[in-house]
């Protein structure tokens, strides 16, 4: 247990003693922006987070940031395998036989303690799609480009950029010589001043946004927003069309009952999407662990014909109507290759370094048959496997992908030392399970991620997208959950005052 959980977390049984408005299953960006919303509205909200709490900040926002030695011994401290297949392999995952082949983490913050930063916005297209359009995203974009503080971003609502020198615009120079627009990256770090009392955020973090929130604190001191951690909900108990309960399991290893107005899945997209197959709700929806996919993602290093002479960059080349995939490079390195174990090793570069790092991340369409089966007894967050196959609209964006990665190697005047295609959910930017949609008969929630078929459960991460844009998903990821919170909230409201009025 971490030495601060005597100040900073709730047991789980004085939680279950309390009248609970929210419970939200899951810390990570969705879930700590959707509680901290809640309680800002008056309501009292408690999260559980099946991992245990072991940093208060973003890995790289403290002194591990270049310890590239000590930051994979901490991802290894709450890191699981999960498994990606093939229809064709399928047998051996459910048996558990197959290797696994994909990450996954539980730990206080999620994958906010460790993910990459960056943070573009998807484009209007991307919400092609959704039951909403672009037009109703932008405010709820901007509110979470100022909560989470992005720098660099696209419009004048974020902070300056955080890598601009004459080197990195001498390459953007010679890209767009070549007709390959790119810009420095839109990245969650606070770039805004250190002055007069006001230190800098560093990257965002949902830990670090919690422990900030003036609400946060022991449910049993009678704060408005507590959280558990160790503390996994193993199955919603729903009857008659409500969540009666949250059957959940604490840190001594004692299962119980939780119970609130109102439950939120945001455990990510393949947890919550799990959680709701473990508890029953695909039984009387087809549409439950459907359509589900990731990022495709290709990853090279190119050797440039001398030193920048400048230690770090971070250019990005965003997607076009054609391109259905942008790409972001970082530098300067010794020769290396990029490990999500290390996400941010391109704060510290080496000024001597020839080798620049690049990433491609492309659409892959959501497909009926891109779903998740549970393996074993289906009872632990371990038990599942997703089923994806590339499609023929897949190989094609991905063929794209590798010509696009020569032509940019060549555009720098440098050499392709190394490329691969990763394997379907490398790129950790999931999504579906839970589609949302306008019309009950085809999605499992509706626009505002409210089930359509249990009235008191939302869904507040990735699982409920139709389809994704390009874009990293983390900006897109706050941005909704702020939407359907404050949506959530009005609702919860409406709710509170009708039964005070009867
Ligand atoms: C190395 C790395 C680099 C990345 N880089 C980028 C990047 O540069 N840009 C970007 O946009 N995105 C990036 N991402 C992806 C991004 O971090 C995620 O998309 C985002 O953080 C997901 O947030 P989430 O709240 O949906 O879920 P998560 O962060 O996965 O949090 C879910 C939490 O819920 C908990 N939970 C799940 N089930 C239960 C249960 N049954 N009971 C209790 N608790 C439960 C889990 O333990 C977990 O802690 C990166 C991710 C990684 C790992």
């Amino acid at each position: 247990m971490h030495p601060l959980a005597p100040i900073l977390l709730s047991d789980a049984r004085a939680i279950a003693g309390a009248a609970i408005d929210c419970l939200v299953i899951g810390s990570g960006t969705s879930g700590v922006t959707t509680a901290i919303e809640l309680a800002d509205r008056g309501l009292k909200v408690a999260i559980i987070e099946a991992g245990p709490l072991i940093l208060t900040e973003h890995v790289g926002s403290g002194p591990f940031a270049n310890r590239e030695d000590i930051v994979p011994q901490i991802h290894d401290l709450v890191r699981y395998g999960t498994v990606w297949t093939s229809e064709k392999e399928l047998a051996a995952a459910k048996a558990r036989t197959a290797k696994t082949n994909n990450n996954a983490w539980s730990l206080v913050g999620g994958r906010t303690v460790f993910w990459g930063g960056c943070t573009p916005r998807f484009r209007d297209e991307d919400f092609a799609d959704w039951p909403y359009d672009a037009a109703e995203m932008h405010g709820w974009y901007a509110k979470a480009e100022r909560l989470i503080g992005v720098s660099g971003g696209e419009t004048d609502n974020t902070a300056p950029p955080f890598m601009t020198h004459a080197a990195q615009d001498h390459l953007l120079g010679r890209l767009a010589k070549q007709g390959i627009p790119a810009t420095h990256a839109p990245l969650c770090v606070d770039t805004r001043a250190v002055h007069g009392g006001r230190m800098s955020l560093g990257f965002d973090s949902s830990v670090s946004r919690l422990l900030r929130c003036r609400h946060f604190g022991r449910v049993e001191n009678g704060a408005r927003l507590s959280l558990a951690s160790e503390t996994e909900a193993l199955r919603l108990v729903v009857d008659g069309g409500l969540v009666r309960a949250v059957k959940v399991r604490d840190r001594t290893g004692e299962t119980f009952d939780l119970s609130a107005r109102h439950v939120v899945l945001a455990g990510g997209c393949m947890q919550s999407t799990r959680l709701a197959m473990a508890s029953g709700l695909g039984d009387s929806d087809p549409h439950v662990g459907r359509y589900m996919g990731d990022h495709l993602f290709r990853q090279a290093v190119f050797e440039l014909a001398e030193p920048l002479k400048e230690k770090s960059l971070y250019i990005f080349i965003p997607p076009t109507a054609k391109r259905p995939f942008h790409a972001q490079l970082q530098g300067m390195f010794q020769e290396t290759w990029y490990s999500p174990l290390h996400a941010t090793c391109w704060l510290d570069g080496d000024v001597g370094g020839r080798y620049v790092l690049f990433y491609c991340f492309g659409i892959s369409k959501a497909e009926e048959a891109g779903r998740m089966v549970l393996c074993g007894d289906g009872k632990s967050m371990k038990d599942y496997c997703i089923v994806n196959d590339r499609s023929p609209g897949d190989s094609k964006t991905l063929a794209d992908m590798a010509r696009f990665t020569a032509d940019v190697g060549e555009a720098l005047g440098g050499r392709v030392v190394r490329t691969e295609e990763n394997a379907a959910g490398s790129a950790l930017h999931e999504f579906g399970g839970l589609r949302m949609g306008r019309d009950p008969s085809l999605s499992v929630t509706d626009p505002d991620g409210r089930f359509w078929r249990v009235g008191n459960l939302s869904c507040a991460d990735a699982a409920i997208w139709p389809h994704q844009g390009s874009a990293n998903s983390y900006l897109t990821i706050t941005a909704v959950a702020l939407r359907n919170a404050s949506r959530l909230a009005a609702g919860l409201e409406a709710e509170g005052r009708a039964v005070a009025a009867q």
